[in-house]
């Protein structure tokens, strides 16, 4: 399949082909953040168009166990508005209780290697039980998000999930057309974005940012901007 064509299309065109490429074999990996939704949002109404029933369509969240009051409030506005059903994954028990028993709750803050291991055992070991059984998966990722994002294109195939496809309908967005598609279409968003958080993850490594700082300064603030990546969209080495 010519991937670059996809360059040339819109973001609804991206997702309309996504789901009717796929149909129940595509899920969108939702954190809630406003990219997210904005998503949700497309895909309830290309699910329309196409007369395909709402409630039909894949979405899933990863609860790591960490997350905001405030997440957990959008995700209930989400379901009531657009009436779709989440696929909720939460982390083996198992392995948080030997992190924890043996690295304490908060280990993310005592290395680079702890928090990898808090994100891997979290979120990326439920990432690989979460896409099981999909052709593809849509993220809300951008380019302007981030160095680790620069490149990415709007769908690829994903090495590092079996191969499947990859469909990041609005990397080419910027903060401006966000923003403006969620006043012009009435799209609910978490109210931290409101109070400075750009980036939202689990409560204890996200934060606020200034307004001159980078996109996901508020992430993991402590490492440097090449560490900071949960292992969801690249690699870990
Ligand atoms: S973002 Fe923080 S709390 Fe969440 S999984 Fe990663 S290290 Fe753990």
């Amino acid at each position: 399949m010519d991937l670059e064509r996809f360059e040339k299309m819109d973001s609804f065109s991206v997702i309309r082909w996504a789901l009717e490429e796929f149909k129940d074999k595509v899920t969108l990996a939702s954190s809630f953040n406003v990219e997210d939704i904005i998503i949700i949002d497309i895909m309830v109404k290309e699910a329309e168009a196409l007369g395909m029933e709402k409630e039909k369509l894949r979405i899933f969240t990863i609860d790591t166990g960490r997350l905001h009051e405030e997440t957990y409030k959008v995700i209930e506005k989400v379901i009531s508005k657009y009436g779709v059903k989440i696929d909720f994954y939460f982390p083996d028990y198992r392995d948080v209780e030997e992190m924890e028993r043996k690295y304490g709750p908060n280990l993310f803050y005592k290395s680079i290697e702890l928090r990898k291991l808090c994100c891997n055992v979290r979120k990326v070991k439920v990432l690989k039980r979460a896409l099981n059984g999909f052709k593809a998966w849509i993220t809300g990722l951008r380019r302007e998000q981030s160095v680790t994002r620069k490149d990415i294109k709007k769908v690829e195939i994903d090495e590092i999930n079996n191969g499947i496809f990859k469909i990041n309908p609005l990397v080419d967005w910027h903060d401006v057309d966000i923003w403006n598609y969620v006043r012009e279409n009435r799209v609910p968003y978490n109210e931290l974005h409101d109070r400075g958080y750009s980036s939202i993850g689990c409560a204890p490594c996200t934060r606020a940012i200034k307004k001159i700082e980078d996109f996901r300064a508020g992430r993991w603030w402590w490492e440097s901007p090449e560490s900071k990546e949960c292992g969801l969209h690249v690699e870990e080495e």
